[in-house]
C-alpha cells in the first residue's frame, strides 16, 4: 500500500489499524464489493488501496466494525469508531441493525425533547408546593410525586394541539365545515390502501365526528406522522425500537408493513403500540427512500470512478468535480 495521497501527494496518517493495510486512520469499506480505501487526512479523498490487497482486509475492517460503536449513519454507509480508528461502512448493511439503532436513537430525542418542558415545569411547581406545603404543615406530599406526570400530560397537549402541516385544509363531506385538524384529531384517522400512492387516510371530522375526507400521497404520510408522534406520547407503553424494528423485518421491509396495516383499515388509536411505533419506523424509511436512493447512486459512481472504470485522469479529475459541485442532499427528516 502507498503511503501518500494520491490526490494531494501529503502523508497518509494513521497505521491501518484492524484493516492489516499499514496505513490509515480513517478507513472505508464496502464488504459486498470487496472494496476498500483509506482516506486522507489532509484532502479527505478516497485512496483505494491494490486490488490484489483486498479481500482479506476487508473481512478484518468488518470484523473490527461489528465491535464498534456507530456513531451516524444512512441507509448505505455508516460512520463506526473502534479504538483510535474511524471505519467507514459502505454498501447495503443488514436492515435490522440499522433500523434498531436509528430508531433508537430518534426515541432518546424524542425523551430528550419532552424533558426539556417536564423537568423545568415540575422543578417550578414543586418547588411552589414545597412553599405550599411548608404553610400547610406537610399535608401535601402526595401532590409533588405527581408533577412530572401532569408535566408530561401537558406536553402531550401540546403537541396534540399542534396544527396538521397540510397544504390546503380539506372539507368535510358530512357537514361541509373545513377541517381544522390538530395532531391528536389523527387518533380517530383510518390507514386504507390506496392504490397509486400506497396509503390513504380516511380522517375523521372534528366537527361532525364523521369520517368526511380522504388524504393521499403526501398529504396522508405528514398527518399520519404528526398523528404517531402524538400518539407515541399519549399512550406510551413499553414498546422498544429493536422490537418495533423486528415487526418491519419480519412483515417483509416498510413497504410491506404499511400496507398490511393499510389493509386493516384500523385507526390509529386501535393500532396495538408495538405495531404503531413499527409504522412510525416504516413510514419515516419510505419517505427517506428518494434522498437515500440519490445517496447510494453516488456511492456507486465515485466507487466505479475509484475502480478505474474511468480510463483517463482527465476523465476522472472532471468526474470527480461534477461530483462534488452537486448539490447536498436534502435533510433527513426529523420525527
Ligand atoms: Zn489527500
Ligand atoms: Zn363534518
Amino acid at each position: 500500500m502507498y503511503r501518500t495521497c494520491a490526490f494531494c501527494n501529503g502523508k497518509l496518517d494513521g497505521d491501518g489499524g484492524p484493516s492489516g493495510l499499514g496505513v490509515g486512520r480513517r478507513l472505508a469499506f464496502d464488504e459486498w464489493k470487496g472494496r476498500l480505501w483509506v482516506i486522507c487526512p489532509k484532502c479527505t479523498r478516497w485512496n483505494l488501496a491494490p486490488l490484489d490487497e483486498r479481500l482479506e482486509h476487508v473481512e478484518a475492517l468488518a470484523r473490527a466494525a461489528g465491535e464498534g460503536r456507530v456513531a451516524a449513519a444512512t441507509e448505505q454507509v455508516a460512520l463506526i469508531r473502534w479504538r483510535g480508528y474511524d471505519l467507514v461502512r459502505v454498501g447495503r448493511p443488514p436492515r435490522l441493525e440499522f433500523a434498531t439503532w436509528r430508531y433508537g436513537e430518534r426515541l432518546k430525542a424524542r425523551q430528550r425533547e419532552q424533558l426539556k418542558f417536564v423537568i423545568p415545569l415540575t422543578v417550578a411547581t414543586v418547588g411552589l408546593a414545597v412553599a405550599v406545603n411548608v404553610a400547610a404543615g406537610g399535608s401535601v406530599g402526595v401532590f409533588v410525586w405527581n408533577m412530572p406526570n401532569i408535566a408530561r400530560a401537558m406536553y402531550t397537549g401540546i403537541i396534540g394541539r399542534r396544527t396538521v402541516g397540510l397544504v390546503e385544509p380539506p372539507i368535510c363531506e358530512r357537514c361541509g365545515s373545513l377541517m381544522h385538524l390538530r395532531a391528536k384529531h389523527m387518533a380517530h384517522a383510518r390507514i386504507v390502501p390506496d392504490g397509486t400512492a400506497g396509503l390513504g387516510l380516511v380522517l375523521s371530522c372534528p366537527d361532525c365526528r364523521s369520517e368526511g375526507a380522504l388524504l393521499v400521497g403526501a398529504d396522508a404520510q405528514a398527518a399520519l406522522r404528526q398523528g404517531l408522534t402524538y400518539l407515541a406520547l399519549a399512550r406510551r407503553g413499553r414498546e422498544r425500537a429493536e422490537d418495533a424494528a423486528r415487526l418491519v423485518e419480519g412483515a417483509g421491509g416498510p413497504d410491506r408493513l404499511i400496507r398490511d396495516v393499510a389493509r386493516r383499515e384500523l385507526t390509529l388509536r386501535s393500532i396495538a403500540p408495538e405495531r404503531r411505533l413499527a409504522l412510525e419506523m416504516a413510514v419515516d424509511e419510505q419517505a427517506e427512500v428518494e434522498a437515500l436512493e440519490r445517496q447510494w447512486k453516488d456511492a456507486e459512481e465515485i466507487a466505479e470512478i475509484a475502480d478505474g472504470l474511468l480510463s483517463t485522469t482527465a476523465e476522472l479529475e472532471e468526474e470527480l468535480r461534477r461530483l462534488k459541485n452537486r448539490k447536498p442532499l436534502g435533510d433527513q427528516p426529523s420525527s
